[in-house]
């Protein structure tokens, strides 16, 4: 018996935790959200398509895992407070953040034809949301001395010339503020890292590069028979989210199958 209920806490890795997931309502964020209930998170997901959040958390509920909605916008302070106060008034604590609410703002290659409300669109979302989610998370986190904050990146935070001026901007600067961060909030036993996906099939990407679900899996990969997957990104963030990566912070965990190394200009 000893041995099937050590076996069953192994896989369960967040067992008791309370996660709160923006941009949790697609993609990246909707299958972290789904691998975090599995893995017995209590899972609060915050994002701006309420339907869709909405229909994800009955899913959850469905099979037994403890989820719930909040609409947030995380450009707008209020709407990130309130979705960590939320999480914290529903479950007394908050012990991962999952900074991952993103666009990728309009697919313009030269500087001289983006626009001042294009660039600053994309860095509202993808940097200044991250910034929001960071300070609400560690203004519970600090006093409660511990907690795992989790940021989406990209491959774009680390080279330049594969997406916009402004994704390419927002995604260096979610990079250089999640070290910053970590190196404050140490301290206070809170870890910060990030994750830093190549092209996934999610909405964002089959928009952006006007591609659909085969053509997104055939885009350069440098790891032969196998394309990158939402699953494959959660799977990393729960990894950082859990006890098991206790010593690891002001990582940025890069998921591209050598990509960035090769880096022979995007196909
Ligand atoms: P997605 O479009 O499937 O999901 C993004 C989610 O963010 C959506 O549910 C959307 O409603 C939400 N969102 C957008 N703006 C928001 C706002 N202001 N407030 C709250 N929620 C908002 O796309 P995805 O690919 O899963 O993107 C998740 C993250 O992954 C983004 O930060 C993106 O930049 C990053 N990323 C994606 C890829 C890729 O190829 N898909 C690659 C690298 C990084």
């Amino acid at each position: 018996m000893a041995t099937i209920s050590s076996a069953a806490a192994a896989l369960r890795r967040l067992e008791g935790k309370v996660a709160l997931i923006t941009g949790g309502a697609s993609g990246i964020g909707e299958a972290t959200a789904r691998l975090f209930s599995k893995h017995g998170a209590k899972v609060v997901i915050a994002d701006t398509q309420d339907n869709l959040g909405q229909s994800v958390c009955k899913d959850l509920l469905e099979q037994s895992s403890n989820a719930s909605f909040v609409h947030c916008d995380v450009t707008k302070e209020n709407d990130v407070e309130n979705a960590v106060n939320t999480a914290v008034s529903k479950h007394g604590k908050l012990d991962i953040m999952f900074n991952n609410a993103g666009i990728t703002g309009v697919n313009k290659t030269s500087i001289v034809e983006n626009t001042l409300a294009e660039f600053k669109e994309v860095i509202d979302v993808n940097l200044v949301g991250v910034f929001l989610g960071l300070k609400h998370a560690a203004r519970v986190m600090i006093p409660a001395r511990s907690g795992s904050i989790i940021n989406t990146a990209s491959v774009c935070g680390s080279i330049g010339g594969v997406a916009s001026h402004a994704y390419t901007s927002s995604k260096h600067g979610v990079v250089g503020l999640m070290k910053n961060a970590a190196v404050e909030l140490g301290p206070y036993g809170i870890r910060v890292n990030s994750v830093s996906p190549y092209v996934v099939a999610t909405p964002l990407a089959k928009n952006f590069f006007k591609l659909d679900d085969e053509g997104c899996l055939s885009v350069y990969s440098n790891l032969k028979g196998t394309s990158l997957v939402p699953k494959d990104v959660a799977e990393a963030a729960l990894y950082l989210a859990s006890d098991e990566s206790k010593y690891v912070s002001s990582h940025n965990l890069v998921i591209d199958g050598g990509f960035t190394s090769v880096n022979p200009g995007f196909c």
